[in-house]
């Protein structure tokens, strides 16, 4: 079994360097209008209470496992993922492969200047990687016009939407036809961690899977979010069962 069915959402077991490959076979094959996103618990208790959410994220080629939660969902339903495959993490990951390749990357999202400086890190850490285009991600009909001009215009091999979620995985879905590109990939806050606008939990919290804990010290904001945390654990413990493994 290379998915697991977690409350109706079919995430890939795939581990970071995993999606990364698949992701680079995509783009080496010429693949076009492929979609990744990145799950978390919180994301798909959205999607358990919202069916078109729920489509929208099965519509997509792979589904990483984007939080310790989601890993735990798919032990207690014995069809274990054998780790966490982060929005960034992975794409690090593809980076650091497609960047030998000479390939592309479009940068769509955050406020402005945070893509154009996340560009200026990811040359500097994956030298040979090309910097199709950037864009901010706060528009109106108008820019969002232009936008999707400027995309098909680049082609890019790989597009990351930083719109955070749901936004983003809605944006991918909304447009993906209308768009031209090999690998689009919903990855929330990663322009700004790139552009070192916004941090990273340090490595302790990341190991421990309490990346949460920290994210939360930092934005007490976010706790309406968190609580959806524990209420996926019981969740997916009485009714995760009822969906079928494949
Ligand atoms: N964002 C955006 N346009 C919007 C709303 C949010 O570009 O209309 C950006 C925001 O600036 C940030 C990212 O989306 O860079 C969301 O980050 P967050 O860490 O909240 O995302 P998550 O992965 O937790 O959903």
């Amino acid at each position: 079994m290379d998915k697991v069915n977690i409350l109706g959402i079919k995430v890939s077991k795939h581990t970071i360097d995993s999606a990364a490959d698949q992701i680079i076979e995509y783009i080496t094959n010429g693949d076009k209008r492929r979609c990744v996103f990145t799950p978390n618990s919180e994301i798909i208790m959205m999607a358990y209470r919202d069916k078109k959410f729920a489509e929208v994220l099965n519509s997509a080629d792979i589904l990483t496992a984007d939080g310790i939660g989601v890993v735990y969902a798919s032990k207690m339903l014995r069809n274990p993922i054998l780790e966490r495959a982060a929005g960034f993490d992975t794409a690090c990951a593809v980076l650091k492969k497609m960047a030998p390749l000479g390939k592309s990357v479009y940068l769509f999202g955050a406020k402005p200047g945070v893509a154009e400086a996340a560009g200026e890190e990811m040359l500097r850490r994956f030298p040979g990687i090309k910097i199709a285009g950037c864009a901010d991600g706060y528009f109106d009909e108008e820019k969002q016009v232009n936008i999707i001009a400027d995309i098909n215009e680049k082609k890019p091999d790989l597009l990351f939407v930083c719109l955070g979620a749901p936004k983003q995985e809605k944006w991918i879905s909304e447009h993906r036809d209308e768009l031209d590109f090999g690998v689009a990939m919903g990855i929330g806050g990663s322009l700004d961690v790139f552009a070192g606008t916004v941090k990273r939990a340090p490595e302790f919290y990341q190991k421990h899977g309490i990346e949460w804990l920290y994210r939360l010290l930092k934005q007490p904001s976010r706790i309406g979010r968190m609580m959806d945390l524990p209420k996926f654990g019981f969740t997916v413990l009485l009714n995760g069962k009822k969906f079928p493994q494949e």
